[in-house]
């Protein structure tokens, strides 16, 4: 496996921005640790909003924001570099079967449903034949100044892969067992409708999840769960909680995150 060449609606839109922390956390990472049966090392990026944030945005706002300029920065880095960008799918297979990841593997996930994924994102990841996976709450989609689902066909058509994020984006550990139900359900359902495929990973709203939540999401019939905020966020053990870092609106930010899971 090549190394790489150095050392290597808008009021719900603003309600999720509003609730959205991501933190970075801190682990070294070793060489060989690249096989599955809890040995899958994959440092699983998260974006939420991409776009051009104005100084009278709330700072909760801001801080979940990449701008364009940022974000292609981002990504060629990690093309200049080498850093082999796998499919969230892959690290699945890691995960249940031990199949193998690449070193130094790297998965760009998005949250929620943001417009600025599909205009900003896209087309710098096709420029650089990147996949990405999209965990779209599906309230979002076609409320008005977000994805429409016209756009997340298109994402899927064009080698990305399209995960739930629920229906509502509520906090799910604390909603009762019918609601739980049907915003894990009901997002796969819709979502399943519109692309005519099987939707098989999910992402826990805020990284709120528990045993009952991570059991209903199983029990639906996804394969495969992404957290947040996870320390130890590029060792992965569980593929019901795969952990992630969100990256914020700089490059300096991004290649720290990246020599902390892989020095
Ligand atoms: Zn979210």
């Amino acid at each position: 496996m090549r190394r790489p060449r150095s050392l290597l609606s808008v009021a719900v839109t603003v309600f999720i921005l509003l609730l959205s922390a991501v933190t970075a956390g801190e682990v070294p990472g070793t060489a060989d640790d690249v096989r599955g049966n809890g040995r899958c090392h994959a440092l699983v990026l998260l974006y939420h909003r991409i776009a051009i944030s104005t100084p009278d945005e709330p700072a909760a706002l801001r801080s979940n924001t990449v701008s364009p300029r940022a974000f292609a920065a981002q990504m060629q880095y990690l093309h200049d570099q080498g850093y082999p960008i796998v499919s969230y799918g892959q690290v699945v297979s890691c995960l249940a079967d031990g199949v193998p990841l690449p070193k130094y593997a790297i998965v760009i996930t998005f949250d929620d449903g943001y417009r600025g994924s599909y205009r900003h994102a896209l087309p710098v990841l096709m420029k650089y034949g990147m996949t990405a996976t999209f965990f779209v709450a599906t309230s979002v989609v076609d409320s008005g100044t977000e994805l429409t689902w016209e756009q997340v066909k298109d994402l899927d058509a064009k080698g990305m892969t399209i995960g739930s994020h629920s229906r509502s984006h509520c906090y799910l550990t604390g909603v009762y067992e019918t609601v739980l139900i049907r915003e894990i359900e009901e997002s796969k359902r819709i979502i399943e409708s519109h692309l005519g495929k099987p939707t098989e990973f999910f992402a826990y709203p805020f990284g709120d999840a528990n045993k009952r939540v991570i059991e209903a999401v199983r029990k639906a019939g996804y394969l495969s769960a992404r957290g947040t905020n996870r320390t130890e966020f590029g060792r992965q053990e569980n593929a019901f909680m795969v952990a992630s870092v969100g990256v914020g609106d700089s490059l300096p930010g991004l290649i720290k995150i990246v020599k902390r899971c892989y020095p």
